[in-house]
């Protein structure tokens, strides 16, 4: 596209309303962000693009829940706690949440849920803790104080275009949109020997459990090498997960790799790129199923239920704040006087054409997360994003460390952090990066949540 502009009219904005926390994306973090801070007692609203929350694990039809466990000394237990305790409930009573299976080489648990549930359980979590919910909205523009706090985030509907007012935000975008107009430091891997690449996640449905037997999905793998092995097939990305869903009938399976024409990864905050990853990412979701369909045992009768509304972008810009969340941090089980909590999910960095682990080194097997990485760095200019954190996988990481801690259990983490923390801020009247963090931490424990400085509950 060339670089020609046009100058629209100026015009009069409609204030759709004025929140003590404007919470922009409705992601695990985004969730847990507009629940905190509506239950620390202040009006929330949380704006989401789409009509569900969930994000990528809804948009982006993951169906899977990673990173609520950790491998801590030989056992597996979860480490996220606090508001996520009450999601996974309700997920329960939904009947939407699979036991926690073992997964990477039966290296970690995951856990499984279904899409639909998690939905209606994240709807319910979000209003019933006094947050409101503002569908349909893209945020598209931040109007910013002379002070440099931001005064109003632009969104998009259509009702056309709106401001809303807060006295504090969160950027839950996953691509820190609001950060990124606020104008406050960010960086972004480059796309080739850089970015992680994304994937379009599908469903599978019409499974024959007992033809398919106990773990199809080492069958899958097998069957992919030999193929490739034998030169009738190439596949976009190595180690395929295939795996069944709370009814085994229906399977999830991510196999795809979504790249540009040079080879490099696709874009998430790049609308060309995106339109390419949809038209290829559905292309390769039908070769692979197809392959499936024809050579697994069981799948001879199934067929796509679903292919996610969107593809799932795994990275693209994070902050950089007062302190960036290393790999050797991740790696390294580090502590932090500021933990929040703890990420317990190993480095998964998808690369050109396959998937790498890198396990944390100590017996441990979780890192704790600093409540920094989700502060603003300081402005060219000097001016303070007073009152704005930065949650999810946007945060403050650097990109080997957000190849960890960008999965959902982490993002909860962040997210009920923040509100909490924003909280806070509006009470105390200070900026968000001066509030009280033994205060935060206290009141995050009380909330239940778990910020790995004893040794975790045995929960499963
Ligand atoms: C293909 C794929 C597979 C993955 N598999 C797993 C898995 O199995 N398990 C797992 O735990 N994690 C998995 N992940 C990681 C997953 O991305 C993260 O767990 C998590 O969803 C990140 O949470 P977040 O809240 O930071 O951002 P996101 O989930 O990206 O949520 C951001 C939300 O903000 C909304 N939004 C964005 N911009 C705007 C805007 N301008 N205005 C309004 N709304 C906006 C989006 O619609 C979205 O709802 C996978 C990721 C991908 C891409």
């Amino acid at each position: 596209m060339g670089n020609e502009t046009i100058t629209e009219p100026s015009r009069q904005t409609p204030v759709y309303g004025e929140f003590d926390v404007v919470v922009v994306g409705g992601g695990p973090a985004g969730i847990m962000a507009a629940a905190a801070a509506a239950r620390a007692g202040g009006t929330a609203l949380l704006i989401e693009r789409y009509g569900f929350l969930g994000g990528a694990g809804t948009a982006g039809g993951l169906s899977t829940f990673c990173g609520l466990h950790a491998r801590t000394y030989g056992q597996d237990v979860r480490v996220i706690r606090g508001l996520a305790d009450e999601l996974l409930e309700r997920l329960v009573k939904l009947d939407g949440l699979n036991a926690p299976h073992l997964t990477i080489a039966d290296g970690i648990a995951a856990q499984a849920f279904d899409i639909s549930a998690y939905k209606i359980a994240a709807d319910e979590l979000v209003t019933g803790s006094g947050a409101r919910i503002l569908f349909h909205a893209m945020a598209v523009g931040a109007v910013l104080a002379p002070s440099g706090a931001i005064d109003a985030v632009l969104i998009e509907s259509k009702s056309g275009r709106q401001a809303v007012r807060g006295r504090f935000f969160i950027d839950a975008s996953g691509d820190g949109d609001l950060a990124y107009w606020a104008g406050v430091p960010w960086e972004k891997a480059p796309p080739i020997d850089g970015m992680m690449y994304p994937s379009l996640m599908l469903r599978i449905n019409g499974v024959d459990v007992g033809r398919a037997g106990p773990a199809p999905w080492r069958t899958v793998e097998r069957l992919m090498e030999e193929a490739e092995a034998a030169g009738t097939h190439t596949f976009p990305r190595k180690k395929p997960i295939v795996r069944p869903q709370r009814n085994p009938l229906e399977w999830r399976a991510n196999l795809t790799q979504l790249r540009r024409a040079d080879g490099g990864a696709i874009d998430g905050t790049d609308v060309d790129e995106l339109t390419r990853g949809e038209l290829i990412g559905r292309q390769q979701a039908l070769d692979a199923f197809t392959f499936i369909r024809d050579r697994t045992p069981g799948f001879e009768d199934s067929y796509i239920v679903d292919i996610a509304p969107q593809i799932g972008i795994r990275e693209t810009r994070r902050i950089i704040g007062p302190y960036q969340l290393t790999e050797e941090d991740v790696l390294g089980c580090a502590d932090f006087d500021d933990t929040i909590g703890v990420n317990g999910w190993p480095v998964e960095a998808h690369v050109a054409g396959t998937v790498e682990f890198r396990w944390q080194w100590r017996e441990r097997g979780f890192n704790q997360l600093p409540f920094r990485i989700m502060l603003p760095g300081t402005r060219a200019d000097g001016r303070p994003a007073a009152n704005l954190y930065v949650t999810g996988r946007c945060a403050s990481m650097t990109h080997g460390a957000q190849s960890a801690a960008r999965v959902t259990g982490p993002c909860f983490v962040m997210g009920e952090a923040a509100g909490t923390a924003a909280g806070m801020a509006l009470s105390a009247g200070v900026a968000g990066d001066a509030i009280d963090v033994t205060g935060l931490q206290r009141q995050l424990e009380d909330q239940g949540a778990f910020l790995g400085r004893s040794a975790p509950e045995a929960v499963l």
